[in-house]
């Protein structure tokens, strides 16, 4: 505990701090804070599960950089799907212009004679494209390695952000298109179409329920109404839209006068639930169970990285077999009372090493803050990896590396798997306060052992440092040579912003650019 106090004494004496070493000699300079991290073993800490005090209860791996082509061969890789972005999206596409040509072969295009049959054929279109998005955002969402692969989760959540308030609009539209338009033809009022509608029609009560999770779904994910919902609630009332999914299939059959005599529209949509289905029970739960059974996961250790900063050792067996890639995440599942229910994201905090996964976490709310509370020997499942934040995107041999706070994780990770290649890598690490910054250690040997450049920016905004602090014109004196570099930056959102602007501004081409963002949109 005293050498602790004292560990934040010396740091609190740092002057400002943006600092750098000169040409190609690493930024470590002696005399300066003493590093969070340790290089050898590091004591264990452990929270009292009641207390929520940390306790040394053990001991993590000491660290080892390891780098060797020959352990990195004996660790198995995520498999590589042979398929292109763009063939996913001519699939989508294709699917639609299917749905819509079903729509024209079943003489729909004939029956626009009269404003009642006109206003029913537009319900019945926007009824098949509103199921028809919905299926596709389940499949992009059903955690599927190879569409993780080919697009990156962030790509993915924007999508599904967008699709899905389509969907919603579409559904809603065949809702007021339909009564509208069979009110028109049986001259009877609007609500007395809907009484109609939901007394004499077979499974339609059950498809309005599954209206109205759409739309409050929809509710709960406009921006001003998710900012006020903590992350747990809105996802729980999201994961309804399956239950929706499934009331109103029924009446598709039943009463979709698009599947009445066509046995192939029939076969094409059972096919379309079928396979969404699959995916989703594969993923999110036969292959993570399987994944448990086999590799056996236990946190073997919680040491503190800084204050409110820990990382979890995780063990278990045959590691070397789990395909991971440094740079990817997980979402993580801890079988201890009050955490069970929960699936979180962290990324892994060193390569994979057959020996043990580590994520470091930084305590930003319930969850996070309650890390403390577990114990060695608690049982965990993952779902993963995803991401493809990872070294095999790299496209020119040199890269700068830029982390923002607790976005240091992946890229430490990272480091492990670039080269040893003299002033082939730059690191520009922001920070609040040298408090915050974790792994000084580990970062100084790994870019000592690779030859490269680590600039620490660290202090508060418009005091110690900058306004703003990786301005384009920051970047280019930190690093001169950047248009010819990859760069991997990791960070909180508006971070992210900030110096993706500062790099449009210098010129660094979009596809030189790899983002990992800890927050879905
Ligand atoms: C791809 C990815 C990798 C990440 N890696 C790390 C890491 O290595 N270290 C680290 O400290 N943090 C990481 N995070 C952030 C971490 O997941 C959140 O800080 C954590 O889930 C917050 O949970 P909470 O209940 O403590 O806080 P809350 O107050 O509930 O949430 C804070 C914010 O975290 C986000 N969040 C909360 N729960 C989830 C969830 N289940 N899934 C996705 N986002 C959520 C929301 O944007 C929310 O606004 C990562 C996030 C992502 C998306």
């Amino acid at each position: 505990m005293a050498r602790r106090r004292e560990r934040k004494t010396d740091r609190r004496r740092q002057p400002v701090v943006t600092r750098s070493a000169p040409g190609g000699t690493p930024a470590i300079r002696h005399g300066e804070p003493a590093a969070s991290g340790q290089t050898g073993a590091s004591a264990g800490v452990a929270a009292g599960p009641r207390d929520g005090q940390l306790h040394i209860v053990g001991s993590a791996p000491a660290f080892a950089a390891r780098s060797s082509v020959k352990l990195r061969r004996s660790l198995a890789a995520p498999r590589s799907w042979g398929l292109r972005s763009t063939d996913l999206c001519l699939i989508v596409f294709a699917g639609a212009l299917l749905v819509v040509g079903m729509w024209v072969r079943h003489g729909q295009l004939a029956n626009l004679t009269n404003a009642g049959a006109a206003l029913s054929a537009a319900g019945q279109l926007t009824a098949l494209l509103g199921t028809y998005s919905a299926l596709v955002q389940v499949v992009l969402m059903s955690r599927s390695p190879w569409v993780d692969q080919l697009y990156g989760i962030d790509r993915i959540a924007g999508w599904h952000r967008w699709l899905g308030f389509a969907t919603v609009y579409m559904i809603c539209a065949h809702v007021v298109f339909t009564t509208a338009g069979y009110a028109v033809s049986n001259g009877q009022s609007f609500v007395s179409e809907t009484t109609t509608f939901l007394r004499t029609y077979p499974f339609v009560l059950m498809a309005y329920v599954a209206t109205a999770i759409f739309v409050l779904v929809a509710v709960v994910s406009v921006r001003a109404a998710r900012r006020r919902l903590s992350h747990g609630t809105w996802h729980f009332i999201h994961l309804y839209i399956y239950l929706a999914i499934v009331l109103s299939f029924p009446h598709q059959l039943a009463v979709g006068t698009d599947f009445e005599r066509d046995p192939v529209a029939v076969g094409f949509w059972v096919a379309l639930y079928v396979v969404a289905a699959l995916l989703v029970l594969s993923f999110r739960v036969v292959i993570p169970a399987r994944m448990a059974r086999r590799h056996r996961l236990r946190i073997s250790a919680i040491t503190e990285e800084a204050p409110g900063v820990l990382s979890v050792y995780i063990t278990g067996r045959e590691l070397n077999a789990l395909p991971m890639r440094a740079g990817q995440f997980f979402k993580f599942r801890f079988l201890a009372r009050g955490f069970w229910w929960r699936v979180h994201p962290f990324s892994l905090s060193a390569a994979p090493n057959g020996e043990y996964i580590r994520i470091t976490v930084k305590a930003v709310g319930d969850f996070t803050s309650a890390i403390r509370q577990l114990v060695p020997g608690t049982r965990v499942i993952v779902e993963g990896p995803y991401g493809i934040f990872t070294a095999i995107r790299r496209r020119l041999p040199r890269v700068v590396l830029i982390a923002g706070g607790i976005g240091i994780t992946p890229l430490r990770a990272l480091l492990e798997e670039l080269p040893l290649q003299r002033n082939a890598i730059v690191l520009i690490y922001r920070a609040r306060a040298w408090e915050d910054v974790v792994f000084q250690a580990e970062l100084d040997q790994l870019m000592r052992e690779r030859g490269g450049v680590i600039h620490y920016v660290v202090g508060r905004r418009g005091h110690e440092v900058p306004l703003e602090p990786l301005a384009p014109r920051v970047l280019r004196v930190l690093v001169p040579d950047i248009l010819d570099r990859d760069v991997f930056i990791c960070g909180p959102p508006e971070m992210l912003l900030g110096v993706g602007e500062s790099l449009d501004a210098i010129g660094v081409p979009a596809r030189q650019i790899h983002r990992e963002r800890f927050a879905f949109l």
